[in-house]
């Protein structure tokens, strides 16, 4: 049987979402690994056996699970793409992330969402929720949006989003999951087998003991999951206090801010204050930018009009056949040593638009992706060691391109982005990443990542 390793186990359903959640661990002092799938027992993620804690480790170290696999960290997240798969895909898929978070040993289980509770009538929220629920023979949970810091909150069970309702909110157009109900219990209702109740901010203002009276009464009533209200960070750390013996926890990030501290209570973990140190990495430094976002436009415009290193790449010379990633990688080995230098496909959206009407948007798209999933592999191999990345999708192909399948998570740069490390490297080729989703962070999130300090 494997002895306990790891305190939390997060299933995310996307991978910034989990990046997101990660963050959260990280800042309240839990050592935390971010994997990309349900690995298959990657080798890098075992430790040797060795029987005294190797130097520098973590004080509850306690040797390496017997059967299982061994991680040196307090959380493992691992990020699926299962937000907008069908239902039966993201249940198996959950499952089995589940599975490997129980052989290393997690002690309570934490289904990440979205804070807009992106979702449709057939899903994936409440059966992948209901299905975890299952295996992990429990019957009753909470599920709670609410991240306050980003405006998201929760009262009498309806999602705001700032001052709107998340159904008055930009959500409802949502090309995927329009969410045009702001009201919960409904929503989730509408997904879910078993009765779902509510939590109400009344109760939650009264304190952990009041929230557990309520989820007994909810229980004897037959509720399975309830809407937990969250208007502020106060009410997350009564529900995580509160929750804390639960088998699973379902949420946005936001519930995750308040669990370490709790998890330290009962002596499962110790929160590390360096929890968010990485190595000390200093070396070439690679930017490559392929969304088209408003914010990712800004930060290319502010870095080539600051006079740094930067060169476009044309999606139409790829559609000719053009030796477009030869040439950008020959162009940025020639000056890597003495500057960070930027390659980007980003677009302003007249531009954008005329391009995909030539080419089709998913023709141009996988071009660009696949050039600068190209020029990635080749500059890390001619030793790039820190390298950002700007577009969700555009992140997914390089970190595909690169082999890479679990990361341990660092400082934050903006909310949301924090330097990741790839683990499994070989010694003397650290490679940090910071991975930004397309809309995240100010114009100057480019020249703010690599002036930052990661070895804290
Ligand atoms: P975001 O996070 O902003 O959505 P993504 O990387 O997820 O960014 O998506 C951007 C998509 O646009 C990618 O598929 C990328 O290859 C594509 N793309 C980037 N630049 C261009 C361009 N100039 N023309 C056409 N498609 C592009």
């Amino acid at each position: 049987m494997a002895t306990s390793r790891i305190t939390l186990g997060v299933i995310a359903d996307d991978f910034t979402g989990a990046t997101d959640v990660a963050s959260m661990l990280v800042r309240a002092g839990m050592r935390t690994v971010q994997v990309i799938g349900v690995p298959d027992v990657a080798p890098e993620m075992r430790r040797e056996a060795p029987h005294r804690p190797p130097e520098g480790a973590h004080p509850a170290w306690d040797g390496p699970a017997p059967d299982g696999p061994a991680l040196n960290a307090d959380a493992v997240v691992i990020a699926l793409k299962t937000r907008t798969s069908p239902a039966a895909d993201a249940v198996r898929e959950s499952l089995a992330a589940l599975r490997w978070l129980q052989s290393a040993g997690m002690r309570q289980c934490y289904f990440k969402y979205c804070s807009t509770f992106d979702s449709t009538p057939a899903g994936n929220i409440g059966p992948v929720a209901e299905a975890l629920m299952q295996a992990l023979n429990t019957d009753f949970t909470i599920a709670c949006p609410a991240f306050p810091e980003n405006g998201r909150t929760i009262f009498r069970g309806h999602l705001f989003v700032g001052d709107q309702l998340l159904s008055d909110s930009g959500m409802r157009d949502h090309p995927l999951t329009p969410m045009t109900d702001a009201n919960l219990v409904r929503v989730l209702q509408a997904q879910s087998r078993g009765k779902v109740g509510l939590i109400r901010h009344d109760t939650i203002s009264q304190g952990a003991d009041a929230v557990q009276a309520r989820i007994a009464a909810l229980r004897a009533e037959g509720i399975s999951i309830a809407i937990a209200d969250a208007i502020d960070n106060e009410a997350l750390r009564t529900l995580g206090t509160a929750c804390v013996d639960l088998p699973l926890l379902t949420a946005g990030s936001g519930l995750a801010l308040g669990l370490p501290a709790m998890y330290a209570q009962r002596g499962w973990m110790q929160p590390d204050a360096q929890a968010a140190r990485l190595d000390a990495v200093d070396g070439p430094a690679l930017v490559l930018a392929g969304s088209c976002s408003q914010a990712t436009n800004a930060q290319v415009a502010r870095w080539v009009d600051a006079g740094h290193a930067a060169m476009v790449i044309d999606p139409r010379a790829l559609a000719r056949g053009e030796p477009v990633a030869e040439q950008a990688i020959a162009w940025a080995q020639a000056r890597l040593n003495d500057a960070p230098v930027l390659v980007y496909a980003t677009s302003a959206p007249q531009e954008l638009k005329a391009v995909q009407a030539e080419l089709g948007a998913a023709k141009a798209g996988a071009l660009v992706e696949t050039c600068l999933a190209q020029i990635a592999k080749d500059l890390v191999e001619a030793g790039v060691r820190r390298l950002v990345v700007a577009g969700g999708e555009t992140s997914g192909a390089v970190v595909q391109a690169l082999g890479v399948t679990s990361l341990r998570i660092g400082p934050s740069i903006c909310p949301g982005v924090p330097w990741t490390q790839a683990e499994g490297r070989e010694a003397g080729r650290p490679l940090l990443l910071a991975l930004k989703s397309g809309n995240f962070g100010g114009p100057d999130f480019f020249t703010e990542a690599l002036a930052m300090e990661t070895a804290g």
